[in-house]
């Protein structure tokens, strides 16, 4: 199929792209690396009369750090984050999990700020920057707005986003001593969107958990921080102290079932998920192994 006939403009800044929004109004869709919605288009899920190419816009490029804040700006491809030195030093997070998004032709368009604007619910990026306690930078005609970015996602493609604003950028806390972060999905083949995913960041105390934000994808209709988590800082953890956090994760699920796989099948991965993280930052393999006393 095709996409339907629309109109295209080129943004010069973000101030040339606000206008052009606020002028063409719900008729208006953006496009970044378009490896979302070109797809869209074709398929005519989405029928704009205009598209507005935010993708020339030089000042949201760029990735930085300023004190103890890493900032990655909206059109930050998928690959830009495989290569950025400053965000493997200072979110590895982000580098290992992007390791599973699409494959390298999407990761050479695809941008963090489309990605994340899209919020599959079943995407990498939207659980893994809840994770690593980000900050969601927007822009609309009248002005900022800064969103924490567990406040971010609301539903099945769906984000506070409201008509007309443009995600910026996103920034989160550098990476700070003592801390560690876990990543995996269970996916048919690697590149293709998860079954299950977690990613997860943790301050360690010893060994226990001071901090530990644990973003869960594909088990609901938006991404999950999971509250679970608490059951598991501030005091040594056994194998009853999994089975309880395990079972407080279990309370806080809501999986769809898909092709993929039923909503029991996803309640376990995610049980096993959080195990193999929990084993995996502690450095107790024993507990993902479920024999710990
Ligand atoms: C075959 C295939 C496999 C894929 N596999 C995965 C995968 O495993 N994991 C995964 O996470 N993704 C996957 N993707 C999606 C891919 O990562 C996209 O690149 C990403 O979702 C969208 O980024 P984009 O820059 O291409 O956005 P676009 O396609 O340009 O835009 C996506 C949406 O976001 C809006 N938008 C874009 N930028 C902004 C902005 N700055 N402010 C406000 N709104 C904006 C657009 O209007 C549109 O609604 C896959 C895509 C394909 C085609």
């Amino acid at each position: 199929m095709k996409a339907s006939a629309f109109s295209y403009t080129r943004a010069s800044s973000v101030t040339d792209a606000l206008k052009l929004l606020a002028q063409y109004g719900d008729d208006a869709k953006v496009l970044s690396g378009g490896q979302s919605l070109m797809p869209a288009l074709n398929l005519r899920l989405s029928a704009p009369a205009w598209i507005v190419d935010i993708g020339a816009i030089p000042e949201l490029r760029g990735v930085s750090v300023s004190g103890q804040i890493l900032r990655i700006g909206a059109l930050t491809r998928h690959v830009d984050i495989l290569k950025s030195p400053e965000i493997t030093q200072h979110a590895p997070l982000l580098s290992e999990a992007m390791t599973h998004v699409a494959h390298p032709a999407i990761r050479n368009k695809g941008t963090l700020g489309g990605n994340l604007a899209h919020a599959d619910p079943a995407s990498e990026m939207p659980a893994c920057v809840i994770a690593l306690d980000a900050t969601i930078v927007v822009q609309g005609q009248s002005g900022e707005r800064r969103i924490p970015a567990a406040d971010f996602f609301t539903g099945i493609y769906e984000t506070v986003l409201a008509p007309g604003e443009l995600l910026v950028a996103v920034e989160m806390p550098v990476k700070r001593p003592h801390s560690a972060h876990f990543f995996h999905e269970y996916a048919r083949r690697k590149g293709d969107y998860a079954m299950v995913g977690l990613g997860a960041s943790a301050v360690l105390d010893g060994d226990m958990f001071a901090e530990l934000r644990l973003g869960f994808f594909a088990v609901g209709e938006k991404p999950l921080l999971a509250t679970a988590s608490k059951h598991l800082i501030g005091k040594p953890v056994t194998a009853a102290v999994l089975a309880e956090a395990q079972a407080a994760l279990d309370d806080e699920l809501d999986p769809q079932e898909d092709q993929q796989a039923t909503a029991g099948m996803r309640r376990y991965l995610a049980r096993q998920l959080m195990a193999r993280c929990v084993a995996d930052m502690l450095g107790r393999p024993e507990l993902n192994a479920g024999t710990a006393v």
